[in-house]
């Protein structure tokens, strides 16, 4: 059995040395209302940086010395469940291990001739909920207007983008790198997409690829990539704050321009959200997004890592843009 903990709590950038992976030769056995489950793909996620600093927020923070858990597909490989058979997937919240016991509380079944297990990670999973539920209860979308998203070629930006089309909005993403910008046009229907690396002025970037202004700003990335959007809102424009991972791993506070003159000026919205604030509205989600991918109105990208050993490298890679659309552990 293999396991990955926290060993240190990163400062700034995470690196390796922050994790230590322990190998060991024991078997377990399961006892009634049990189950042994074997991890088949593992989502790693930009907020769990956030979860290994000990500052408060929304969830506690890992504990030192104890495994990393994110959101994992597993197969149950013994059971002493009746809710759970030999060969069911399973999703949920569990440890960075290659096997464990679970009671199977918090488990949901999936299904993999429905769709792809790793999709349950991504657009079938929590950050296809977030996608929707942000862009539709924060940014209320209407025909016709248009969407800025941030961080636009990762796993949840890639779908707003696509919601926004299909709700008939023009949408502008914007992203690290050639490829991904030529993606967000080519594969995802964006109007436009913008390299924030290769763009010195993004105010004025903006301005020419949103000619009537912003109305919705979907924000995965803080910064001075926000600050450029705030530039160009519209009256009444809604900005929907996802997450900020250009900031994530700053060590000191970082100079953005003041909003709130900009909020005044433009009667404008910001709200920042967690998905789970929006659970009532899973089902409404899980309708529409598994809907427009059986109509193929919605597609994704995944950037698979191979191998559970690969787990950390794969979390730190999303902090260099190395993943287009949800980067994912193959254990
Ligand atoms: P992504 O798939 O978008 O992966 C992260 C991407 O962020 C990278 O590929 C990279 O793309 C970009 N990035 C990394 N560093 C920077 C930087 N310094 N400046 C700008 N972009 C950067 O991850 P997710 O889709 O899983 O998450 C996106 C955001 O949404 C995160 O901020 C996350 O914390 C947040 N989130 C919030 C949830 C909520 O409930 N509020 C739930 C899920 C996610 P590039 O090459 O373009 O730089």
């Amino acid at each position: 059995i293999q396991t990955i903990i926290l060993k240190q709590r990163p400062v700034g950038k995470p690196t390796l040395s922050d994790f230590e992976f322990i190998k060991e030769d024991t078997d377990l056995n399961i006892e009634k209302g049990e189950i042994l489950l074997e991890a088949t793909y593992i989502s790693v996620d930009p907020y769990l940086r956030g979860r290994m600093s000990d500052a408060k927020s929304y969830v506690a923070p890992f504990e030192l010395g104890k495994p990393i858990t994110s959101g994992v597909i597993a197969k149950v490989i013994a059971s002493k469940n009746d809710k759970f058979t030999e060969g069911d997937f399973v999703s949920g919240m569990m440890d960075w291990k290659t096997q464990q016991i679970s009671k199977g509380e918090g488990l949901l079944k999936v299904d993999k001739d429905r769709a792809p297990l790793s999709a349950y990670l991504g657009i079938l999973g929590m950050t296809g909920l977030t996608a929707y539920c942000g862009l539709t209860q924060i940014g209320k979308p209407k025909a016709g207007e248009t969407l800025v998203v941030s961080g636009a070629a990762g796993a949840v930006g890639s779908v707003v983008g696509q919601i926004g089309k299909i709700l008939g909005l023009y949408v502008v993403g914007i992203a690290g790198t050639d490829e991904k910008v030529e993606m967000l046009t080519s594969k995802f229907g964006f109007d436009h997409a913008i390299n924030y690396n290769t763009t010195d002025d993004m105010k004025a970037a903006l301005r020419t690829a949103c000619p009537d202004g912003v109305d919705v700003y979907f924000d995965n990335v803080g910064g001075t990539i926000s600050d450029a959007v705030l530039y160009n809102i519209n009256k009444f424009a809604r900005m929907v704050i996802c997450g900020a991972i250009s900031v994530y791993n700053n060590t000191e506070a970082p100079k953005s321009v003041s909003v709130q003159p900009f909020l005044v000026k433009n009667s404008a919205l910001m709200q920042g959200f967690i998905v789970s604030n929006y659970m009532d509205k899973f089902p409404e989600a899980m309708k529409h997004l598994s809907g427009w991918l059986a109509e193929g109105k919605l597609t994704y990208s995944e950037t698979v890592v191979e191998g559970f050993a690969n787990t950390t490298q794969a979390f730190l890679d999303l902090f260099d843009g190395k993943n287009k659309g949800k980067m994912i552990v193959k254990a």
